[in-house]
């Protein structure tokens, strides 16, 4: 059975519907491209490691995982941090906005809880998929480990996959970012990087010099997503690019790229072709946005 692990953090978020309904759900970057992999492709093994609490909320948070088809074998608990939270702000417009109560989210801490026996399970999969959020919200003090431990997957044969996903506002500095994102994208096997990502941290705008300032990594799978302008693909040195077909009744776009994360890492897990493979994620993506939240019902 195909098997992977999706490392970082999953939130409590909250939205106004209506005028006076408030509604929670689940949601993490990570988690979001978790759900859409499993949703696909139910017979992929997929796994969340990350840390959570012993509360009510984090309680619930693992019914969902359950729900959903994801193994919480990985879910560390502590008694003594809250998962982080999150507020959905749509002002009169219909633009979104984001508040956040992370800073002492449990999920920061987790890699404080690696011992032999966890990183033995974490050897066992063939996909290790990280994100720059992963990254942004370990502790400065933990992140050496986290390299190590990333170094040792790679060795017994994980696949690593990153996706940079930068959010300026969880970093001390760009250059803190930058040196991080450097040792992930010389580690990893697979990247899905957005454009706007580099055009925020690098000032590098098209695909063009997006790949430009990959190729001294050598990694072997490159997947540079563009919104509505496209995605390349660069396997094994060979580029493609697949153009993609705009939603026009677009509502909310988070989670786009996540979910475009998981149902392309899926697909490829079970040997299809980056035509495929695209195509399947574009196609779950195109969905994604065209309903609120990032995690839309199964049912559609
Ligand atoms: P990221 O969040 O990683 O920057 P993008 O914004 O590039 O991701 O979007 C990820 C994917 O979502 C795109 O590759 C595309 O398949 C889909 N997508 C995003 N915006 C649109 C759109 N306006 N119309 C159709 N598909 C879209």
């Amino acid at each position: 059975m195909k098997s992977i692990i999706l490392m970082g953090e999953c939130m409590v978020e909250l939205r106004r519907e209506g005028h006076d309904e408030i509604v929670q759900s689940f949601a993490g970057d990570v988690y979001n491209a978790g759900v859409y992999l499993k949703r696909c492709n139910p017979e992929i093994q997929v796994q969340l490691a990350t840390q959570i609490g012993t509360d009510t909320l984090s309680e619930q948070m693992l019914t969902v995982f359950t729900d959903e088809g994801i193994i919480d074998d990985l879910v560390l608990q502590t008694p003594h941090r809250l998962p982080g939270l999150y507020w959905v702000n749509t002002d009169s417009e219909g633009e979104r906005s984001f508040l956040y109560w992370r800073e002492n989210a449990a999920a920061r801490w987790q890699v404080e809880h690696y011992n032999d026996e966890y990183i033995t399970q974490l050897k066992q999969v063939d996909i290790f998929f990280f994100s720059g959020i992963s990254l942004a919200i370990l502790q400065p003090e933990h992140r050496q480990r986290f390299w190590e431990v990333l170094r040792e997957l790679k060795a017994a044969g994980v696949t690593i996959a990153f996706d940079p996903n930068y959010r300026p506002k969880l970093w001390a500095s760009v250059a803190d970012t930058k040196t991080q994102y450097d040792m992930a994208f010389s580690l990893c096997d697979i990247a899905l990087p957005g454009v706007e990502d580099f055009a925020m941290l690098y000032d590098l705008t098209d695909f063009a010099a997006v790949e430009a300032f990959l190729a001294p990594y050598n990694i072997a799978e490159q997947v540079i997503k563009d919104g509505p302008n496209g995605v390349v693909v660069l396997l094994d040195a060979k580029r493609t690019f697949i153009p993609i077909t705009a939603v026009k009744n677009v509502i909310d776009t988070t989670s786009a790229g996540d979910s475009f994360n998981g149902v392309y890492l899926g697909s490829r897990m079970n040997g299809e072709s980056i035509d495929v493979a695209v195509a399947k994620a574009a196609k779950m993506a195109g969905k994604v946005i065209q309903y609120p939240g990032a995690i839309i019902p199964k049912s559609i």
